[in-house]
């Protein structure tokens, strides 16, 4: 006898509450934290290092989704930081998969899972299947076999956690490292300044237009909430979903520990990445306004890999922020209209009083000042922790002061 599937329902979390008692000083709700569960799937003990974004992501994943979870990790910084020696932070089922078959094996999970209630084999509700890859494996090698079972429609949440890098190889390119953004795998020199020349690609908007069947949304770590409500709701939905979560990675973009979630809000005030939603039975995207709007430089200046960027390679980040504020139909404020011209970009002034990158300057790359990141492998002398204080974005030094 075939038997139905039984489902599970996670309630939301109130995004409204206590935020308006919970304002910093810009108005923002910085400090509002609803009544999280208790639970956490994800525990203490993992490697990964101090402020990792996907780590915070990966916490707030499972707490959302609860016990009743079996969740699948191909190659990427979250499957080795997490399951060195055969120890893993997890309480719920895990399994490992090759870095190309993230897809594949969800698919192989949620089929399985399916029969065997339909042949009664397995008692209780249907679990929450989560896949979380790295951008190296959802926007790269194993975008197909995501691809391919969105398209299928199969009953799981398929999640990228995106450090914008190949992070445990060694911070090598990815196809959402942005534009000008330093990998050991593009360097910037003398032919090629800018580090890396090609823009991030749009993976979730490709995901929401070539599946549009499927629930799709960005998120950051900068919103705890709206993490764990966009999980919700993908688990909630029977069929697949999918999930584009910004996640910064300390070691591969050179900065403060302490600056992640900020700057999970900061690449969204800078308009360098959207948070949506897109409905399917609507067929269409609800955007996110964030209160504040920022020049891009609020959010560069806080990390190392950018610290080469020249005036020029600044105003092209500006030129695309501003288009995605017109993507989202918000306007793009008189400011950061002059800042998509290099020469008044090389006078921006950031909002900080003290250096935001991870302190790592040195006087050797650049004998006239401090304020550089230390960002030549051949530099043969250590970086040194240097409090510099700064008020203006070191990458808009002149050519000549190079
Ligand atoms: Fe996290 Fe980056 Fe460290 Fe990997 S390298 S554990 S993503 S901070
Ligand atoms: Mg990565």
């Amino acid at each position: 006898m075939t038997r139905e599937v039984i489902r599970q329902h996670l309630p939301l979390f109130d995004e409204e509450g206590r935020s308006a008692a919970t304002e910093d000083d810009i108005g923002r709700d910085r400090h509002y934290l609803p009544d999280f569960p208790e639970e956490d799937p994800y525990a203490a003990g993992h490697r990964t290092c101090a402020g990792c974004g996907p780590a915070i992501q990966y916490r707030w994943v499972l707490k959302a989704a609860g016990g009743d979870t079996v969740l699948a990790g191909p190659t990427g910084c979250m499957y080795v930081a997490n399951s060195t020696y055969l120890c893993t932070p997890y309480t719920v089922p895990w399994a490992h998969t090759p870095i190309a078959s993230g897809g594949s094996f969800t698919s192989g999970m949620a089929a399985g899972y399916e029969a065997m209630f339909r042949k009664g084999r397995h008692p209780g509700p249907y679990p929450n299947i989560i896949v979380m890859a790295g951008d190296g494996s959802a926007a790269d090698i194993g975008l197909g076999s995501i691809s391919g079972a969105l398209y299928r429609n199969h009953d799981a949440l398929f999640i990228c956690y995106d450090n914008e890098c190949y992070a445990n190889t060694g911070i090598q390119t990815s196809p959402t490292t942005p534009y000008a953004g330093m990998t050991t795998f593009t360097p910037f020199g003398k032919a090629i300044p800018e580090a890396k020349k090609l823009p991030p690609k749009n993976l979730a908007k490709m995901m929401a237009e070539g599946h549009p069947h499927c629930y799709v949304a960005t998120t950051t770590v900068g919103y705890p909430t709206d993490l764990m409500n966009k999980t919700r709701k993908g688990l909630n939905l029977q069929g697949a979903a999918f999930l584009h979560c910004y996640t910064p990675c300390q070691k591969g973009w050179v900065y403060q520990t302490s600056m992640t979630v900020e700057l999970g809000r900061r690449v969204v005030e800078a308009g360098l990445f959207p948070v949506w939603e897109y409905d399917p039975e609507e067929r269409r995207y609800h955007y996110f306004h964030p209160p504040v709007q920022r020049p891009v430089t609020d959010y560069l200046a806080m990390q190392g890999r950018f610290g080469h960027m020249l005036p020029e390679h600044v105003a092209t980040t500006q030129r695309a922020a501003n288009r995605n504020w017109e993507d989202i139909g918000m306007d793009v404020p008189a400011e950061l209209r002059e800042a998509e011209d290099p020469e008044p970009a090389s006078t921006a002034v950031i909002s900080s009083d003290t250096c935001l990158t991870a302190a790592r300057c040195c006087t050797t790359c650049s004998p006239s000042g401090r304020g550089r990141p230390a960002r030549d492998s051949r530099c043969s002398r250590r970086p040194t922790p240097c409090g510099w204080p700064t008020g203006r974005w070191p990458g808009a030094a002149s050519r000549s002061s190079r």
